[in-house]
């Protein structure tokens, strides 16, 4: 739990900003297709990143950077993310929040006190499927209410789906398609295997680009705005 990274700046996490990535560790669910097995499986492997250190870093890139990316790991589970969030946006930073979408009590109390403007939300599977994302009990009514409360929100909302083979084909996008039927913003992306937690989906074969093109069109049915990323 805690920050456990930090990455100068990028112009791919925050679309339309330049922004800096800070990383937490931990998380509720273990993908097998995790590209950040380690914040997942040992974040206490890494120290704690020291908050001033990080506001000091952050303050000297001010100049440079328009906003900062939370991700993970899954940030919502660390109960001090509120009072980080709010020492960002104190530097003038522009935040997006990166979620498995399982805490929408903490993504409703984080919007009301206006400190996200932009909520990246992850779309995994069709949802019957995620009690096999994690040996734990998974509540994936969660998700369903952070997709229903999103709709209701003042600040920019991206759903993400990740297309690893195995977990999403037609039947998921249509799934999810009609569920965010309307106006949403859904970036439908190409799996990248080699940092995967699960040894046996390192070993996947990976769509190809003209496949996940055609997931992106499926989505397109459905939503108003798609973007493809990583083909
Ligand atoms: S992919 Fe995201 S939700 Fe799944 S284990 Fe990794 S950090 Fe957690």
């Amino acid at each position: 739990m805690g920050i456990k990274g930090f990455q100068g700046t990028s112009l791919l996490d925050f679309p339309g900003r330049l922004a800096s990535l800070v990383f937490w560790g931990g998380c509720n669910l273990t993908c097998p297709f995790c590209h950040n097995p380690q914040l997942v499986l040992d974040p206490e492997q890494y120290p704690d990143y020291d908050l001033e250190t990080l506001l000091s870093d952050l303050g000297n890139r001010r100049p440079f950077i328009d906003g900062v990316v939370i991700s993970g790991g899954e940030p919502t589970l660390d109960p001090q993310l509120g009072d980080v969030l709010g020492r960002f946006k104190a530097l003038g930073l522009v935040v997006k929040l990166d979620t498995n979408g399982l805490a929408p009590k903490v993504i409703a109390e984080l919007a009301d006190k206006n400190l996200i403007d932009y909520l990246a939300i992850d779309l995994k599977t069709v949802p019957e499927r995620y009690p096999e994302l994690h040996g734990g009990p998974v509540n994936v009514d969660c998700l369903l209410d952070t997709v229903g409360l999103s709709a209701t929100l003042n600040i920019e909302v991206e759903y993400r789906t990740t297309c690893v083979p195995g977990w999403v084909d037609e039947a998921t996008i249509d799934w999810w398609g009609a569920k965010l039927a309307g106006t949403a913003t859904w970036a439908i992306q190409q799996f990248h295997a080699e940092h995967a937690l699960d040894p046996q989906s390192r070993r996947v074969e990976v769509y190809s680009p003209g496949r996940i093109r055609q997931l992106a069109n499926l989505a397109g049915r459905y939503v108003t705005d798609v973007i493809v990323r990583g083909v």
